[in-house]
């Protein structure tokens, strides 16, 4: 229960304490940072000038030069004791995610397993960066590639991430002998500051071991969207890995191509989920409710629109609602809660608009009500099932917040069309025991997004493969399988270990 007198300020502080962030960065400050779960103001973050920020990327690509040429598993090492500061600190630093963007304590604590396993798979990463040796067709030569550290990696996150996100990237950065700039969210720069406080620690028992690190390897910019333009537009920055909405992407990704800057574009997501009339319901009620109400519907990968077959749409349908009635709502931090708070006014607003649209075309909603926790300045709302006629309207653009979309669906092929006919590419699941359908689904002519899974919802993703999303989602890659190689350059390298110079095709030229 949220009373009165719950209020985080004394909390927050005592945490930042332990994590061994200095109040002096986060008391007096121009940002103003407040706890979705109550609505107070929980500090006030020294925001970065433009021109520090400037300093910490020119600092930051003077470290990438000694950096890059320590071997990549000594890099290892500091990914691997950062990854113990993380698992010794995992309480406070989950209770501060909860706080500070009111994820439920499980998922507060579980975006803090997430840092803590990329950093493993970092470290096994980093005697792992090889290339290929390729057949060459002169003889006395052999061709092969060699991947090599690539510059400076700016980090921008989004708020509902807070910290995993940053991590996924500041991990494959370091062992690929890249030094790192982040901007976290304007909503979430506390665990930011956390987050940079533990790794500082790594950084001094790394240095106190006997290892070098360079001064500046890696720094946090705290601020808005504009201290975010000053990392993008910077020449030493060679690769963005940006984290938000579309519109984010769409503002910063042509900037870096006309640099010809690299970028991870991590963008927003519409996602749908297909029910076959083979599905297992109990099973597919439990993977619906989770990744559409989960983080109250403000993942990437949150459920948006589900299609159900006619056959079995009168049996979930009604389960669904029922469920939706029951979960619990309410602060975060409390045992049973599923569904915490929205992160502030304007999503709460944009559900709403979303709401009245969807009803304008024909949609019939249940929940959508404002719920009462702690006063006027917190947003909860009862997630929403909204059924749709016709897919358009509302359905096909992403509000942040928890609404499902449900439509009727006979033919498989009509479903994956719908499912596919959105800007959005990243998360998408078909729930069926019927291998052709799934099959089709993940096939060429199935699901056009970075994710296509069966059985399981669109949310939740494990660090071990590539994550990410096509079309408006922006086309990064980032986290496991070969995403590394985003952040290193390819050299191709043919070397001539005989005493003729034969040339490539055969060509003649004679001196
Ligand atoms: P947002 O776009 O408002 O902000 C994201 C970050 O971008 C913030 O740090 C912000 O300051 C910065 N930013 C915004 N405009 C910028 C600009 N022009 N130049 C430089 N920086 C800029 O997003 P949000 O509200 O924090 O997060 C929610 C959105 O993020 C949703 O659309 C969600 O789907 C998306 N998201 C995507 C993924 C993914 O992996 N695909 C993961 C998490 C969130």
């Amino acid at each position: 229960m949220i009373t009165e007198t719950t209020r985080f300020a004394e909390d927050v502080s005592a945490l930042l304490k332990t994590l061994g962030v200095a109040a002096k960065t986060y008391t007096g400050g121009t940002l103003a940072v407040t706890s979705p779960v109550t609505g107070e103001v929980i500090a006030n973050v020294v925001e970065t000038s433009a021109a520090d920020a400037k300093k910490a990327i020119d600092a930051a690509h003077k470290a990438f030069l000694d950096w890059r040429v320590i071997p990549a598993p000594k890099r290892g090492e500091l990914v691997r004791i950062f990854g113990e500061e993380l698992r010794a600190h995992k309480a406070e630093l989950g209770k501060l995610v909860s706080i500070e963007v009111g994820k439920v304590t499980s998922e507060g604590l579980g975006e803090v397993q997430e840092m803590i396993d990329i950093c493993d798979f970092a470290v096994g990463l980093s005697r792992q960066l090889y290339g290929l040796t390729i057949a060459t067709e002169r003889s006395s030569h052999r061709m092969m590639e060699t991947w090599q550290p690539l510059g400076v990696v700016g980090i921008i996150s989004a708020f509902n991430f807070p910290v995993a996100v940053w991590a996924w990237n500041a991990a494959l950065a370091l062992v690929c002998g890249d030094s790192i700039v982040w901007k976290p969210s304007e909503k979430s720069p506390l665990t930011g500051l956390a987050t940079h406080a533990l790794f500082e620690r790594a950084l001094k028992r790394y240095v106190d071991e006997g290892y070098d690190a360079p001064a500046g390897l890696s720094a946090l910019i705290i601020g808005a969207r504009e201290i975010g333009e000053v990392l993008v537009d910077h020449e030493k920055v060679a690769l963005i890995s940006a984290t938000g909405s579309t519109a984010m992407g769409r503002a910063v990704g042509p900037k870096l191509a006309a640099r010809f800057a690299r970028s991870i574009l991590e963008l927003g997501g519409n996602n749908a989920a297909i029910v076959a009339p083979t599905a297992d319901l109990d099973l597919t009620l439990r993977g619906v409710a989770f990744a559409a109400m989960g983080t109250a519907g403000q993942r990437c990968t949150t459920l948006r629109r589900l299609f159900v077959h006619d056959s079995v749409y009168d049996t979930l349908v009604p389960r669904l609602k029922k469920a939706y009635a029951s979960v619990k709502i309410g602060n975060p931090m409390e045992d049973g809660t599923l569904v915490g708070p929205l992160i502030d006014k304007l999503a709460f607003d944009g559900f709403e608009k979303a709401l009245s649209e969807a009803k304008a075309a024909g949609g019939v909603v249940t929940g959508g009500e404002r719920v009462t926790v702690s006063g006027d300045n917190s947003y909860y709302v009862r997630p929403a099932i909204v059924e749709m006629a016709k897919h358009e309207g509302p359905v096909l653009r992403e509000t942040f917040a928890p609404i499902l979309y449900v439509l009727r669906y006979s033919d498989v092929k009509d479903a994956i069309a719908m499912q596919n006919d959105v800007g959005a590419g990243l998360s998408s699941s078909i729930f069926t025991n019927d291998i052709r359908e799934a099959e089709l689904f993940m096939s060429a002519a199935g699901s056009d997004c970075g994710i296509a899974n069966v059985n399981i919802g669109t949310s939740g993703a494990e660090i071990g493969g590539a994550f990410g999303g096509e079309k408006e989602t922006g086309g990064g890659r980032e986290s496991g399988s070969d995403a590394w190689r985003a952040y290193m350059r390819r050299t191709t390298n043919t070397i001539n270990f005989g005493s003729t110079l034969p040339l490539a095709q055969g060509v003649v030229f004679d001196v």
